[in-house]
């Protein structure tokens, strides 16, 4: 897969792209980055790429002219993609959809942001990485490539897994995990998971999933159950769950769990 990236920071970003994983996967051919220094293409020769909004206000805002040429000189831009606070929220389904792309192209905007005729003119989707302001696209970037390159075959290594992890297809949260040592000042590990029992580890981490959601992230179980995405098991372990927390109400008996 391949990403342009579009920034005014190109070192923000192709620091990013360097190490652990995604510095494995661009070493692997499994990702190519193409970063894009948006100021290349100013034509002022003060490499100028910014100046104040019509009808006034505070701040800056990105020229078309850089950004339009930049794009024109790679050609192939793919699906093209406006790094924005007014996006839609990124999120573990659209990221599973992106990373079927073969080429997408990012555009990091800056200061107040950049001149809508480039929205209008080049960008199929804005994508927002959340509910808050950056200084930068460049971090969104980083976010949006990070958790894409993830789901392309061959990104993580063996040791390294997407099953059972939050936002999986069930679209439930994970369950608690613990390494050694089993004891560390005076916490234990839920004995379960020392048990040597598979059987019942599986099964108490399925239901540690639907707890966490439940109590967590209710919405993201109302969309499990609308989308009728949780297992036969799954449904039994939330009916027992419903039990024991209905039993729970007249013991406050919450063992096991
Ligand atoms: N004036 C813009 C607004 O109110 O929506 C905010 C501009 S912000 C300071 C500068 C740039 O950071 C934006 O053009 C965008 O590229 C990026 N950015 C900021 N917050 C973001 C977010 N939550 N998701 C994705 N990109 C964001």
């Amino acid at each position: 897969m391949k990403f342009n990236i579009l920034t005014l920071f190109p070192g923000t970003v192709g620091c990013f792209f360097k190490e652990s994983i995604i510095g494995r996967a661009v070493e692997n051919e499994i990702l190519s980055v193409n970063i894009v220094n948006i100021r290349d293409y100013s034509t002022d020769r003060h490499g100028k790429v910014d100046d104040s909004p019509f009808g006034g206000g505070r701040g800056m805002l990105l020229q078309p002219d850089p950004i339009f040429r930049a794009l024109e000189d790679i050609g192939d831009t793919g699906w093209v993609v406006h790094m924005s606070p007014m996006g839609s929220r990124l999120d573990q389904r659209r990221v599973r959809e992106l990373s079927l792309i073969e080429t997408v192209t990012l555009i990091c905007g800056r200061y107040e942001g950049i001149d809508q005729r480039v929205v209008e003119a080049w960008v199929d989707e804005e994508i927002s990485i959340g509910d808050y302001v950056l200084t930068g696209g460049e971090t969104a970037a980083c976010v949006l490539v990070d958790c894409v390159a993830r789901e392309l075959e061959g990104t993580l290594g063996a040791g390294e897994s997407k099953a059972e992890e939050s936002f999986d297809a069930t679209g439930l949260l994970e369950y608690e995990q613990y390494t050694r040592p089993a004891s560390y000042r005076g916490m234990e590990v839920p004995d379960i998971l020392i048990s040597g029992n598979h059987e019942a580890i599986r099964k108490w981490r399925m239901k540690r999933r639907l707890l966490n959601t439940m109590e967590r992230r209710s919405d993201l179980l109302a969309d499990a159950m609308n989308r009728a995405a949780l297992s036969d098991e799954y449904m039994a372990l939330l009916a027992e769950i419903e039990k024991e927390k209905g039993d729970e109400g007249d013991t406050g008996d919450r063992e096991g769990l």
